[in-house]
């Protein structure tokens, strides 16, 4: 396959008709970042880009590298950090595709449609709550056929989640509607009124910051922070399944991080 049509294949894959003309106010790039090699065989997969990241992607022989956190581009020169990692793809030939907001938002493969999928809700609606915030739909809200409990829950994303996975147990005791926001999902005292609100008896994110704690006492909130890096392995993770379908070469590029 040639890199333009591995290209136009992702795209027709990672837009929706409804979330479309949102793509273009995510702060991270969404589609080629760097253009190497024109014959793509093996396609390596993570969630950020950086130099372990591609020191891998170089020793699996990967001709495209795609994730879900691309280069963050400084506006006006660049600083040395990001030289060496361009300087890295471009010595090696190696083209990054990056899937920020096209991949939490997506309904089938993205980061909280694939954390419901997990843990065995539905995916009903789009999160509303945040639009006011960043512009855009981000999370998903799901359901359970029958209610369930958090633990019920935490033992499953146990093999999933971070380590340093932080729960609050300050909601509901039975759980049918939960809504996620993967990532740096760290809710405002409006975002979680506004769950309470729509019902949302548990919120999954990535991280929370010391004020979410007798935030979501305060509001009588279930929340999961399950990491940063570990929520959004998901998304890329449905991504790859789905490229292996195309008769390409995957390869999980595996640089960990707790946070
Ligand atoms: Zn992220």
């Amino acid at each position: 396959m040639t890199l333009n049509e591995f290209d136009q294949k992702m795209w027709a894959t990672l837009i929706e008709p409804d979330t479309k003309m949102h793509i273009s106010k995510d702060m991270l790039h969404n589609g080629l970042m760097t253009w190497g090699r024109d014959e793509i065989k093996t396609v390596g997969f993570g969630v950020s880009e950086n130099l372990a990241l591609y020191d891998l992607a170089i020793a699996n022989n990967c001709d495209v590298i795609v994730v879900h956190h691309g280069i963050s581009l400084p506006p006006t020169t660049l600083d040395r950090l990001t030289f060496n990692r361009l300087a890295t793809l471009i010595k090696n030939d190696i083209s990054l595709w990056s899937a920020h907001y096209t991949l939490d938002a997506h309904s089938v493969l993205g980061n909280n449609a694939q954390i419901l999928k997990l843990i065995g809700a539905t995916p009903t609606e789009r999160t509303t709550w945040e639009e006011a915030k960043y512009g855009a739909p981000w999370g998903w809200v799901g359901t359970f056929d029958t209610p369930t409990t958090l633990n019920a829950i935490l033992a499953i994303t146990a093999d999933h989640f971070s380590p340093k996975t932080v729960t609050y147990n300050f909601g509901p005791q039975e759980i049918s509607k939960v809504a996620v926001i993967s990532g740096a999902g760290g809710p405002s005292n409006q975002d979680i009124l506004a769950m309470k609100e729509a019902g949302i008896d548990l919120y999954i994110t990535g991280e929370v910051r010391e004020w979410h704690q007798e935030m979501a006492r305060e509001a009588g909130m279930n929340i999961i922070a399950g990491g940063h890096w570990h929520t959004e392995t998901f998304g890329v993770k449905a991504l790859q399944q789905e490229v292996n379908n195309w008769g390409l070469d995957t390869v999980w590029l595996d640089v960990q991080n707790p946070l």
